[in-house]
């Protein structure tokens, strides 16, 4: 069966006055439910956890010291996967949370054990949602943006595709959130030219890796011949569109 890794950005699990945003969950796990009664399997990567934690404890949420964030990401973690696991069980599906760090990346028991862990969840029909450990995760040893750790998990599960929902159609030629003309590219065969070609701007908000940390991802699956498509999350049914190519997106095809 189709393997899928499905990464959902900040911007697209918050509101605009930075609570989580469960209408999306809601219609994303629907999404995810129907990708899986078609017989593919699907594991997320979810970022949001520390929005999740501000809007649980309001009162903290001025305090910026690293302590405070890794707090927050604790407190958040368990309202998203609250979240995830209410909307999953209306459709009978069971979920499982891997909290990973670089460091599990770069270890050959680690990566097996995950491989393991992550073949025996999706074998068994159980969606696993994974997160980066931010109690571990000190801002030197971090991945720091979950596009990055989606295209590790999806390399790791020898997934067929990888999709990551953001704010935005896709890559454009420039900051579509400056530039009303900028162009979606739809097709990307050759990163290091296509980047000669587009300006990279500012992300905005909530957003952690910006447009370079998906243009990174999209290079590590594809050396292992995995294709990515970035899309709109905000899209109805951007799942079913995108996987069947019918909707606005970009795909980076491996050579
Ligand atoms: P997410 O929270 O989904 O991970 P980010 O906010 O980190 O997303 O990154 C996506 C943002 O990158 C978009 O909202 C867009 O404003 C910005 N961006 C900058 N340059 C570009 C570009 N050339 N093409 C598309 N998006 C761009």
């Amino acid at each position: 069966s189709r393997k899928i890794v499905i990464k959902i950005g900040s911007n697209t699990l918050s509101n605009e006055d930075g609570t989580i945003n469960h209408v999306f969950i809601e219609e994303l796990c629907n999404q995810v439910s129907f990708l899986i009664a078609e017989g593919k399997q699907v594991a997320i990567v979810t970022s949001g956890a520390r929005i999740a934690g501000i809007s649980r404890t309001n009162k903290w949420s001025r305090k910026e010291d690293m302590h405070y964030k890794q707090a927050l990401c604790a407190i958040g973690q368990v309202e998203l996967m609250s979240a995830y696991n209410s909307h999953f069980s209306q459709h009978g599906i069971y979920i499982g949370q891997l909290l990973l760090t670089r460091e599990d990346f770069f270890d050959k028991t680690r990566t097996l054990n995950m491989r393991n862990t992550l073949f025996t969840l999706a074998d068994e029909g159980i969606v696993p949602i994974i997160n980066e450990n931010d109690t571990v995760s000190v801002e030197q040893i971090k991945i720091g943006d979950n596009d990055t750790l989606a295209a590790y998990s999806a390399s790791l599960w020898n997934a067929d595709l990888l999709i990551l929902l953001s704010d935005i159609d896709g890559i454009y030629d420039k900051n579509p959130k400056d530039y009303d003309d900028a162009k979606l590219l739809e097709q990307i065969e050759n990163i290091d030219i296509m980047l000669e070609e587009i300006e990279i701007g500012q992300s905005n908000s909530f957003g952690t890796g910006g447009i370079t940390t998906k243009i990174e991802a999209a290079r590590i699956v594809n050396r292992y011949g995995i294709p990515m498509i970035l899309a709109n999350g905000k899209t109805h049914d951007i799942l079913m569109k995108a996987y069947n190519n019918e909707t606005k997106a970009t795909i980076f095809l491996p050579e």
